[in-house]
């Protein structure tokens, strides 16, 4: 059964900034949705903030196995109801969560880690994306370091302990972000990774877009096994042999 993957994208910046829409034809969510167009293991549905429901009706909520992020300027407008949503399904049915670049300001990444999310930001310069965890699934394929060309962003990065840390970026000015990693909440599985800022091209990146790929396919809700659901608190019956 395919991937069913949802790509959220705030879909702002391009209506103000021409730029952006000169880097990302159609917005940088159809970026995604066509370097993904060649996974026959993935169904991709792309919604936007200004479409009905924030995009995210139950209909498509509960439909999603994987739920891709992108937001920056409109984090405020996302509804409380919205992102109460997103978190139990992310908690309590397994939903995928791959928040990109700005989302790590997003209601739904600090709703679901608990966390600010803050971190130290500046000029969009030369980074080297390196491979921390090449045997992680999320690593298969990616050579020990790439560049890009990207917004800083740094430590110190107000995040929880990651589960497994996959990449590390360094920056020209010599600032360092622990760029991509791993957490787990619940039954949830969430990728956080820095690259994807408005004007730059990362997401063209084919390095970038197979670590997006292979993220996809590891944060896809694992079959859970009977008595395992998460659905409620419950007493469990005793096991007498
Ligand atoms: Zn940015």
């Amino acid at each position: 059964m395919a991937i069913k993957v949802t790509v959220w994208h705030e879909f702002r910046h391009e209506k103000t900034h021409e730029r952006v829409l000169e880097i990302y034809p159609g917005g940088m969510h159809a970026c995604i949705r066509d370097f993904l167009s060649d996974c026959e293991d993935m169904e991709v549905h792309i919604v936007t903030l200004d479409d009905p429901d924030q995009g995210l009706p139950d209909s498509v909520l509960n439909d999603t196995d994987v739920l891709l992020w992108w937001g920056h300027m409109a984090h405020s407008e996302v509804k409380d109801e919205l992102v109460e949503r997103v978190k139990n399904r992310v908690y309590n049915d397994g939903m995928g969560f791959l928040p990109i670049h700005s989302a790590h300001h997003s209601k739904p990444f600090r709703a679901i880690l608990g966390t600010t999310g803050n971190l130290a930001w500046g000029r969009d310069q030369k980074a080297i994306v390196w491979n921390l965890n090449p045997t992680h699934p999320i690593a298969a394929g990616i050579p020990q370091h790439f560049e890009l060309f990207e917004e800083l962003y740094a430590e110190p990065f107000f995040i929880p302990k990651p589960d497994d840390l996959i990449f590390g970026t360094w920056y020209e000015d010599g600032n360092i972000l622990r760029g991509g990693c791993t957490f787990t909440r619940g039954l949830g599985k969430i990728f956080y990774f820095h690259p994807g800022h408005e004007f730059c091209e990362s997401l063209h990146n084919p390095y970038v877009q197979q670590i997006i790929k292979n993220a996809i396919r590891w944060a896809a809700p694992t079959k859970i096994g009977e008595g395992m659901e998460n659905k409620c608190i419950h007493q469990t019956e005793a096991i007498v042999r």
